[in-house]
């Protein structure tokens, strides 16, 4: 047990496990390795205050540089952990180097989704997923007149906001009938397409993508339908997967992202995960969910320490999110899958409201517009409350 703990990944998950080990007292040696080369930093500004220029670089980083001396983390940025081996509690790094563990905990969260079309790795088509992302996209941005995004997601939206804010033309190409389809009740995805639509965003639904046109640069994007968006920057906002290539080469279980139990044990020994790169088992909503989003980084985080250092635990969280697309704040809590029916309160008319999900008489999540003493209520009713009594229709 004299080896380190190494946290392999140095995003919102890393970061709250190194803190949590350092603030429950683990004195050990503790190694976190990230292959950006930053300090850990938050990702929702990037599409947001940041992405807007509303937010000085420094307020990105969860912590400052010095903490990571104080509280003796051996934090190595741009290197990347490119192999385990479980039997040996080895890792290798791509700079040569070997390390032995005795804990280890994988963090190393989601990337952005291709789009495998044609065309798509023109100049002037983007993913948004790191910090790195940004200054190429921002001077696009200040360059372009026409702005295509592929996905009407929350990242997507969010950047269709910021574009038209800053007087682009955007459209939104999403290929179901209506935005964050996957995750909203209509109810949500009417109010936020009609704010899109009132300030100016043309939304083309129910549209795939034949491919990305461009001679030198993107052009267009052809539709499925044979129409053509003309687009000199194009964001693919088509969703995240989970980054597991050096779990599946090691051997653990993944299954749609790497497998732990509520004590966030993968099934191999001493290999832990954490944040958006896992699947767990809900008792809560008995089944196993994926989460991408900053309350299960930081949550299963905690959780993640806490167990490696030997504390039992039973990771099963009330899930919450937020999204803000112009002066609106979206706050989700739970998860709606499996509803058969929604209450509103208030107007969404006056741009405040709340939609209540139900199977039965069970509460299964809440989306709040504006609305924030009703999300925090909702967080309270839910963590509350005992497991739903239902078999919802599909995975998270
Ligand atoms: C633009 C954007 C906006 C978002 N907005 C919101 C929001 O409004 N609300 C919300 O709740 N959530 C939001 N999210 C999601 C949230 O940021 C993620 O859920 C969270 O960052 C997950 O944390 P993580 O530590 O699991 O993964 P990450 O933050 O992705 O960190 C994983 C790190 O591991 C590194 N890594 C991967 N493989 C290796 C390796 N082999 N060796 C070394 N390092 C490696 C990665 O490069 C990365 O730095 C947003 C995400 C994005 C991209």
């Amino acid at each position: 047990m004299n080896d380190p703990i190494i946290i392999v990944g140095a995003g919102q998950a890393g970061q709250k496990a190194a803190e949590t080990l350092r603030q429950k007292g683990y004195e050990g040696d503790l190694i976190m390795i990230g292959d950006e080369p930053f300090h850990p930093y938050q990702r929702p500004p990037l599409s947001k205050a940041y992405l807007k220029g509303e937010m000085d670089e420094e307020r990105l980083f969860l912590r400052p540089p010095a903490y990571f001396e104080t509280a003796e983390i051996d934090f190595r940025s741009g290197v990347r952990v490119d192999g385990i081996d479980p039997a040996a509690h080895r890792v290798t790094l791509d700079d040569g180097e070997s390390l032995t563990y005795s804990r280890l905990l994988i963090a190393t969260g989601t990337r952005a989704r291709a789009l495998p079309v044609e065309g798509a790795d023109l100049p002037g088509v983007f993913t948004l997923r790191t910090m790195a992302d940004i200054a190429p996209i921002r001077a696009a941005l200040d360059a372009a007149e026409r702005v295509a995004i592929i996905g009407g997601g929350y990242i997507g939206m969010e950047f269709a906001a910021v574009a038209v804010g800053f007087g682009r033309q955007v459209t939104v190409i999403e290929a179901q009938p209506r935005i964050l389809e996957r995750s909203v009740a209509p109810e949500i995805s009417d109010f936020l397409q009609e704010l899109h639509r009132s300030n100016g965003v043309r939304l083309e639904l129910g549209s795939g993508v034949a491919r990305i046109e461009g001679e030198e640069a993107v052009s267009d994007v052809v539709l499925a339908n044979g129409e053509t968006v003309p687009a000199d920057l194009v964001l693919v906002a088509v969703g995240a997967e989970p980054v597991a290539e050096l779990a599946t080469a090691a051997g653990l279980a993944v299954e749609g992202g790497i497998a732990v139990d509520a004590a966030c044990r993968t099934s191999t020994p001493d290999i832990y995960a954490a944040g958006d790169c896992t699947v767990f088992p809900s008792a809560r909503f008995g089944r196993t969910i994926r989460l991408e989003s900053v309350q299960n980084a930081c949550d299963q985080a905690k959780a993640a320490a806490a167990s490696m250092l030997g504390e039992d635990v039973a990771y099963d969280p009330v899930p919450w999110f937020w999204s803000d697309q112009y002066d609106v704040k979206l706050q989700i809590v739970g998860l709606s899958q499996g509803y058969d029916r929604t209450e509103i309160e208030g107007s969404p008319e006056e741009g405040r409201f709340s939609l209540s999900y139900f199977a039965g008489d069970q509460l299964l999540a809440v989306d709040t517009v504006n609305s924030p003493r009703q999300h925090m209520m909702a967080r309270k009713v839910l963590a509350s409350q005992e497991a739903p009594q239902t078999t919802p229709r599909q995975v998270a």
